[in-house]
């Protein structure tokens, strides 16, 4: 059998990025910007990684990322950005029980509208995971599941790490071992997401939220309030104990769990339907030191970059922030 390596490559581009969410498309903007061709890929059917929504219905869900905040000065200019293009806006920035503090911005429709205005003059292929690397002369190949090919100068891997480092093993690809360490550090939690229509509306005070810092719920939103939904529609999140636990469970019986739980936010509206999403990397609670990782120092690699919510905050701000710092060091080493 002929070897992914030895055949015509189906794709060529400067640089192949793998993840189309906030590090991917941030990054891709910033080399397209620089004059790179950029080609990114993700196995995702819609735009946005963990910015996730869904439909059930007529009801309408965030049920990765709920918000985001800002604190660096071109994030700050960024989210401006978005208000401005209509596809962002405040949500609040204070409610019950919590000391008032930052604005939380939101996506408008939802969560994903930022995704997909990032990815507006970007050349992304999604439904299509990237299911192996090689080195092939300076430069990379990655072999694609629908059995096409992309060869690209430069490489940038925004998958949840531990996934980043799987793909890297079973491509045989050498990582320096200090840098081995740090990868092997990183640490996420889980997190399993109820999405749940209403026959009415919520107990759920205004603005629609509600953290909690014990019991086996660490996030609860209406979809509704929020101007998500057009319905009654309800994400409860479990927290990182919770869903660590019951991660394996069947997922019915462990999204009625938390329904039950929070029965006293659900006020007198029966549930007429509900849908469960495990992530399995859903917030990193282990990050780098650094804003991105470069692997191809002094080992002979073609310029091989690491960037996503690990490395330069474990958030929504976080993964742009990475993938622009990242798109500058492979600015610098494609240079
Ligand atoms: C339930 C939940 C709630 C959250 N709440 C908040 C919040 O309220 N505020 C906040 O700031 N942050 C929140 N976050 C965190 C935030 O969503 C993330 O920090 C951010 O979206 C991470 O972006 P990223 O680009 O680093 O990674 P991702 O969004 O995970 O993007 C990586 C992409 O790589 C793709 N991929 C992986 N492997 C391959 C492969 N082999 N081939 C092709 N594609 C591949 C994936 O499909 C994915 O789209 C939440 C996350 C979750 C899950």
């Amino acid at each position: 059998m002929t070897s992914f390596t030895e055949s015509e490559p189906t794709h060529r581009a400067d640089i192949l990025i793998i993840g189309a969410g906030l590090a991917g498309l941030s990054a891709a903007n910033d080399l397209q910007q620089a004059g790179y061709k950029v080609l990114v890929v993700d196995k995702g059917r819609g735009l946005g990684g963990r910015l996730a929504g869904r439909r059930i219905g007529d009801a309408t869900f965030d049920h990765g990322a709920q918000f985001m905040t800002a604190r660096d000065s071109r994030f700050k200019a960024s989210v401006a950005e978005w208000i401005e293009a209509g596809v962002a806006e405040e949500w609040y920035s204070s409610y019950p029980g919590q000391p008032n503090g930052h604005p939380r911005y939101r996506g408008v429709p939802t969560m994903t509208a930022v995704a997909k205005y990032l990815a507006t003059d970007l050349d992304v292929m999604r439904a299509t995971r990237v299911s192996k690397l090689a080195q092939q002369d300076q430069h990379w190949l990655g072999l694609l599941d629908n059995g096409e090919t992309v060869r690209a100068t430069a490489l940038l891997m925004t998958s949840p790490v531990p996934q980043t480092i799987d793909l890297l093993a079973s491509s045989e690809i050498q990582v320096a071992a200090d840098k081995r360490a740090r990868l092997e550090r990183i640490a996420y939690e889980a997190c399993i997401a109820v999405m749940v229509v209403l026959d009415g509306a919520t107990a759920i005070p205004a603005p629609g939220a509600s953290a909690f810092d014990d019991g086996p719920i660490a996030w609860i939103s209406d979809n509704l309030q929020k101007g998500v939904s057009t319905i009654p529609a309800v994400t409860i999140h479990g927290s990182g104990a919770f869903s660590a636990e019951h991660f394996d469970a069947d997922r019915k019986l462990v999204g009625q769990q938390l329904i039950d739980a929070a029965a006293a936010y659900l006020g007198e509206a029966k549930v007429t339907e509900f849908q469960v999403h495990g992530w399995r990397y859903s917030k990193p609670t282990v990050v780098d030191s650094e804003a991105c990782m470069l692997l191809s120092e002094a080992n002979g690699l073609p310029p091989l970059a690491l960037a996503g919510d690990a490395f330069a905050g474990p958030r929504f701000e976080g993964a742009v922030l990475s993938g622009w710092a990242a798109a500058k060091r492979l600015i610098a080493e494609l240079a």
